[in-house]
C-alpha cells in the first residue's frame, strides 16, 4: 500500500501551519514549528509567490496531510463531495471528519490520526456495537463508537482517554469517558469544523 514516508514535522515546515500529527508532542516546545518555522531546506527562509494555482494546490495538500489520505481516495471523497446534496466544500469537510480513524481521533481514543488509524486498524473499535477494522468507514448521525472491552487496557488508550479532559471534543460528538463510548450527535455544521482549511480553494482545484 502506497503511503507518505517522509518526516511528518517537515510537512508542517513546509506548509507554513502546524498540522498537529504528532500528537501530543505538538503542544510541546519539542514542536519543530514552534523552533524553525519557515520551510526545510537551503532556501527555507526565502519567501516565494505562489500562483493561483500553486495555492489551490498547496491547500489540497494540506488537507490530504491532516487527515493522512492519498491522492485517489482524497478525488473519490470529492466526487462524493460533488454529488451530495449542498455546499461540494463543506461537504468534502463533512465527509472528512466522517472517517473512522477521525472520530476515534476526535472522541479522544487516541493522540493521533495517525495512531488511531493503526489502533482501528487492529481491530479495538465497535460500531453499534460491531467489530470495524476500516479507518475509512464512515460513520452516520447517531453511530456509537466504542473501544473493545478488553481494549480498555490498552495503554495508548487509556492514556488518550484520560488526555481528553483537556483537550475536549467537539460540539457535534458526545462522549462517556467511563464505558469508553462516544455517539455521533450530529454531522458537523462549517462553523463547527474548525480544522485550518480554505475548502473553497480545493473546489475551484478540482473543477478547472
Ligand atoms: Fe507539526 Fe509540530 Fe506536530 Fe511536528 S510536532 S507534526 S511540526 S505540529
Amino acid at each position: 500500500m502506497a503511503r507518505h514516508t517522509d518526516s511528518v514535522c517537515t510537512r508542517c515546515r513546509s506548509f507554513g501551519m502546524k498540522l498537529f500529527l504528532k500528537g501530543d508532542r505538538c503542544m510541546t516546545e519539542k514542536c519543530a514549528f514552534e523552533r524553525r518555522a519557515y520551510a526545510p531546506g537551503q532556501h527555507g527562509q526565502q519567501r516565494r509567490k505562489l500562483s493561483d494555482y500553486g495555492v489551490q494546490l498547496r491547500e489540497k495538500q494540506r488537507a490530504k496531510h491532516i487527515y493522512g489520505i492519498l491522492e485517489r481516495q482524497f478525488r473519490l471523497y470529492f466526487k462524493m463531495a460533488e454529488r451530495m446534496r449542498g455546499v461540494t466544500g463543506e461537504n468534502l469537510l463533512q465527509l472528512l471528519e466522517r472517517r473512522l480513524d477521525n472520530m476515534v481521533y476526535r472522541l479522544g481514543f487516541a493522540n493521533s490520526r495517525k495512531q488511531a488509524r493503526q489502533l482501528v486498524l487492529h481491530r479495538h473499535f465497535l460500531v453499534n456495537g460491531k467489530c470495524v477494522d476500516v479507518p475509512s468507514y464512515l460513520v452516520r448521525e447517531g453511530d456509537v463508537v466504542s473501544v473493545r472491552e478488553k481494549s480498555r487496557e490498552v495503554s495508548t488508550i487509556q492514556q488518550s482517554v484520560e488526555a481528553v479532559e483537556r483537550r475536549g471534543i467537539p460540539e457535534w460528538l458526545s462522549l462517556d469517558p467511563k464505558t469508553y463510548a462516544g455517539k455521533v450527535v450530529s454531522y458537523p455544521s462549517r462553523v463547527q469544523l474548525t480544522t485550518p482549511i480554505q475548502e473553497h480553494l480545493i473546489v475551484e482545484l478540482y473543477s478547472k
